[in-house]
């Protein structure tokens, strides 16, 4: 029997975010059960079944097969042979599992898998009733909430990442819904088990949360006199629950796309050795595969291409919001280019939640961690943003340094160099709490500043 954790709450309370670096951080297994709601949901949208047919339902459950495959702490929802990670994350889907979930045979149905990965491993679960109905022994029982408004403005923002036209009415409106059908449902509705701990993120950004929570884990365990503690294991809990197979992140970027991709960055690169007098340096420090984070100094609006041209698999970035707001066809362009937005100095945990699905769909993630382009081209300080999302995703991040003299014009001479990747457990930076993130981003900013010269 391993350590559980449950973590109950509403929608967008960001459970799922907070879980995933909690689990990072004390190397437990992160399962999330809503996803495993939305993959019955997903089926019985896909197979046009009337919601309002209980029966119907109920019966097609026989021919869903649901499992959950873990590779690099991510957890990939695989139903009936197809990986649905990403379908189901629309709001169509959202509102789907809220109704199907209300159904106790469909809530039944998925107990069983729940409490196997609870019996077998150390795990930390999300959802509405772990707490009450799915752990009620669980060693800590913590009940996250927020406001409507609050949780409702972080999913707008999300969704607004992936291109869907929601208005923030509409998806406050769905969150309050969702609200009243999780709570008012007869069987297992949500509410805080009498012995859960409340912590309320209204006011807390993502960083604030995760130490609040870690806090209330470490207090209840050491409570529990139990031997488990906040500190690394050295053996990684196994990755492989039930009968599950392994995935990379590779083999789920489509080969097609990856070749297509080569081709236009082929075309590219001779592009701009003709426009610029450009060379690339350390290329053999790039991974083959993606989900690898690039951090480099911010020097030109090229940047993101500069970094993207010798790495074979597409790359996402973070804009500044201000670049989504204005012109639509714009807008297009730079998120079909792999642009997503982020509102600077604010802790932004839409970005940072979008950035860690990007590398766990195997897309590499450019950032700069400075925030700011710089003119005279010196390194300046950075951010943690960057040590925190390769913690939580438990990536490899390959510094950048991007070269060159004044301004950007043609002809001018451009050296882009490659260092060789940093490992967050190589040098025992790992971890989510302020000092390991420190650790990892000055050590960043340190390969980043000798790549510059
Ligand atoms: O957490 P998430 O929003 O992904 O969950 C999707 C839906 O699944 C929720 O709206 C909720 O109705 C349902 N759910 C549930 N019990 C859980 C987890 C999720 O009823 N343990």
């Amino acid at each position: 029997m391993g350590i559980n954790i449950a973590l109950d709450g509403p929608s967008g309370a960001g459970k799922s975010t907070i879980a995933k670096a909690v689990a990072a951080k004390m190397k437990y297994v992160y399962v999330d059960t809503g996803a495993m709601y939305r993959a019955v949901a997903c089926y019985m949208v896909t197979s046009g079944t009337d919601f309002e047919d209980t029966s119907a339902i109920i019966n097609k459950l026989n021919d869903i097969s649901i499992k959950l495959e873990y590779m690099d702490g991510a957890q990939h929802v695989i139903l009936n042979g197809e990986d649905v990670s990403d379908k189901i994350r629309t709001p169509e889907i959202s509102m789907a599992a809220s109704k199907t979930s209300a159904i106790p045979e469909v809530r039944t149905f998925l107990f069983d898998l729940q409490q196997t990965m609870a019996k077998e491993n150390d795990i930390i679960m999300d959802g509405r009733d772990i707490g009450t109905v799915v752990l009620p022994n669980a060693d800590v029982k913590i009940f996250l909430t927020a406001s409507a408004e609050a949780r409702a403005q972080r999913r707008f923002k999300e969704l607004q990442e992936k291109g869907d036209p929601s208005t923030y009415e509409e998806v406050l409106r769905d969150i309050e819904q969702r609200d009243y059908n999780d709570t008012h449902r007869e069987t297992a509705p949500l509410k805080k088990a009498d012995d859960a701990v409340e912590v309320d993120t209204t006011a807390l950004d993502l960083q604030q949360s995760i130490d609040e929570i870690c806090r209330v884990i470490a207090d209840k365990l050491s409570e529990k006199k139990n031997n488990a503690s906040l500190t690394v294991k050295k053996e990684r809990t196994p990755r492989v629950l039930m009968e599950v197979h392994p995935i990379s992140k590779t083999n789920k970027v489509n080969p097609l796309r990856v070749f297509g991709y080569g081709i236009l960055r082929w075309v590219t690169i001779g592009i701009y050795h003709i426009y610029y007098d450009i060379k690339w340096e350390g290329v053999e420090n790039v991974p083959k595969d993606g989900g690898n984070i690039f951090a480099s100094n911010h020097r030109s609006y090229q940047d993101p291409v500069f970094i993207a041209l010798h790495a074979r698999v597409p790359l996402s970035y973070m804009a500044k919001e201000e670049l989504f707001q204005g012109n639509k066809a714009f807008k297009w362009l730079i998120s079909k280019l792999g642009a997503f937005p982020v509102s600077r100095g604010k802790g932004d945990t839409a970005a940072i939640d979008t950035s860690i699905e990007k590398l766990e769909s195997g897309r590499n993630l450019a950032i700069f961690p400075e925030g700011t382009r710089s003119k005279d081209g010196k390194v300046g300080k950075g951010k943690t943003g960057v040590a925190l999302i390769a913690a939580v995703a438990q990536t490899k991040i390959i510094p950048v340094g991007i070269t060159f003299e004044g301004k950007l014009k043609f002809r001018k001479k451009v050296t882009v160099r490659y260092g060789k990747p940093i490992i967050p457990s190589e040098i025992g930076a790992d971890n989510t709490d302020s000092g390991s993130l420190k650790v990892l981003k000055n050590r960043v900013m340190e390969d980043i500043t000798s790549l510059v010269h």
